[in-house]
This record gives structure tokens, C-alpha cells and sequence, in this order.
């Protein structure tokens, strides 16, 4: 049978100190238990057991997981044009309505249109994934693992067409 939750307080509760007292025991356990298995790893003992590492970010950054949602990018052609055709379904359904596209006409007759600006406001951007979903062309991606977009300005969160075509360099890519 589950337990009732709730938010009562019990009498251990209400006189506090106990419960600062349990936490900072509990925070002492995992610290040393922690530092011990570090210290034996020195002396190449207790090699079974893994101890907790702090990521030294940004020098060593944690290692994105493969299906992060990150900075978007623009798919290209083989001839090194865009994928967009300007439909405008994934400034559609965009929830935060951070997505703006201007469309002009594509000089190749197959084609209806592209886009001639594309701006995404990254300081609105939910990370939601519903303009990739949304593509009927597979033009945009959140596969860039991209993740430090942090701007001093709000214009600075701002990225455009040429932003997100720039994606030549494979480095950004995690290897896994
Ligand atoms: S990830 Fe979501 S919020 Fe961000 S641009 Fe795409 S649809 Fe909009
Ligand atoms: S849904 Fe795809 S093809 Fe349509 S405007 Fe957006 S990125 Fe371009």
C-alpha cells in the first residue's frame, strides 16, 4: 500500500534543528564515502566502485547525451544550397513564435521558393523540437549540439539564415 503523501509537519519538523542536523549528516556520508573511494582509487584499490567526478565546465565539458536537442541548423543540397523552401510550417507551429521567415523566389525553376531571411530569437526558443518535427523537407535539425548560446545583448540571441547554414565544421558533433 502506498504511502499518503503530505505535507504535515511531525513534531521532529517543527523543533528544526534535528532535521538540519539529519541533513547535514546525510551530506557528510556521501562527501567522505565519496572522497574514501577516491583516495583508495589512488592506491588502485576498490576499483569496483566508481566514484562521484565534478565536470570541470568549461574546460571539460559533460558529454552531450546523442539525442540533444541543441542549436538548430540548416540542411544544404548537394549543391550547397538550402533545403528550405520557405513553407513556413515550422514558423507555423511554433509555440514561443520565435521563428521569422522572409521567402523570395528560388532562382531554379524546380523550385517554388527559399528563404531570405531566417531568424530564430534563441532568448525565446522553448527547445521544444516541434519546427524540426514540423518539416516536410528535413531542412532544419537541432543536431548541432550547441549548447552555449548565452548572449550580453538580446539582439545577440538572434541567430540568422547565414548562422545557420555555417555548420561545415564536423567538430561540432560529438564522436560516440
Ligand atoms: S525548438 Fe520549439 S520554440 Fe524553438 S524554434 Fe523550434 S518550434 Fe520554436
Ligand atoms: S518547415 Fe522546413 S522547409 Fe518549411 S520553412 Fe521551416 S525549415 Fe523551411
Amino acid at each position: 500500500m502506498h504511502k499518503k503523501v503530505t505535507n504535515e509537519l511531525n513534531f521532529w519538523h517543527r523543533i528544526y534543528v534535528p532535521e538540519v542536523i539529519r541533513g547535514i549528516w546525510i551530506t557528510s556520508v556521501h562527501f567522505f564515502t565519496n572522497l574514501g573511494i577516491h583516495i583508495l582509487h589512488v592506491f588502485g584499490m576498490a576499483k569496483k566502485h566508481k566514484g562521484m567526478v565534478t565536470f570541470q565546465y568549461p574546460e571539460d565539458p559533460r558529454p552531450p547525451a546523442i539525442r540533444l536537442r541543441a542549436r538548430h541548423r540548416l540542411m544544404k543540397r548537394a549543391n550547397g544550397t538550402t533545403r528550405c523552401v520557405a513553407c513556413m510550417m515550422c514558423e507555423t507551429i511554433c509555440p514561443a513564435h520565435c521563428i521569422y521567415i522572409v521567402a523570395e523566389e528560388d532562382p531554379d525553376p524546380r523550385i517554388e521558393k527559399r528563404p531570405k531571411v531566417f531568424d530564430i530569437n534563441l532568448g525565446l526558443c522553448v527547445v521544444c523540437g516541434y519546427c524540426v518535427e514540423a518539416c516536410p523537407e528535413d531542412a532544419i535539425r537541432m543536431d548541432t549540439y550547441i549548447v552555449e548560446t548565452s548572449s550580453y545583448s538580446r539582439d545577440g540571441m538572434i541567430i540568422t539564415l547565414e548562422d545557420l547554414m555555417n555548420h561545415d565544421n564536423q567538430d561540432m558533433y560529438p564522436r560516440h
